[in-house]
């Protein structure tokens, strides 16, 4: 059974740069998100999202890799940092980050590894107080934002 809603532009992304852009040719399975050490260090967040596919294809730049064990490397972007895939050793299964993806709603995440380092204070945080960027802005008083991230697409 799989929940992932894969399209033929789903499957598109790269970096906060762009300087590193990708392409899944093969509809992922498997989606997860991982709260383990390695995972809340390689992403200075409390948990990764990945989207393991069996073809990957990097579209432009080159992935920067750091062999974070003996059974895996991750994939960054040298330029602005974003950590982009995790790929286990030895293998042919890449894993792309869930948030790197154009559309980072395309797959939904059905299973949880690392459990024993997740954030204790997680389910509180994300049942604290919401406030969408817009109005922070406006609370802020900034009136507009040059945004230097690459858009969601193809450029
Ligand atoms: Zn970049
Ligand atoms: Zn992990």
């Amino acid at each position: 059974m799989t929940n992932d809603k894969a399209g033929a532009t789903d499957g598109m992304g790269g970096c906060q740069c762009g300087a590193v852009r990708y392409r899944l040719d093969a509809v992922p399975s498997g989606t997860h998100v991982c709260h383990c050490r390695m995972c809340q260090k390689a992403g200075g967040a409390p948990f990764m999202a990945f989207v393991p596919t069996s073809s990957f294809v990097i579209t432009r730049g080159a992935l920067s890799i750091f062999k974070s064990s003996d059974i895996a490397e991750r994939g960054f972007c040298a330029a602005c940092g974003t950590p982009l895939t995790y790929r286990s050793l030895p293998g042919n299964l890449t894993a792309v980050t869930l948030g790197s993806l154009d559309d980072p709603n395309a797959f939904v995440p059905h299973t949880q590894y690392g459990t024993e380092s997740r954030g204790t204070w997680l389910a509180e945080a994300l049942a604290a107080p919401e406030t969408a960027v817009s109005d922070w802005l406006k609370r802020k008083g900034i009136a507009s934002v040059g945004n230097h991230q690459h858009p969601d697409h193809e450029t």
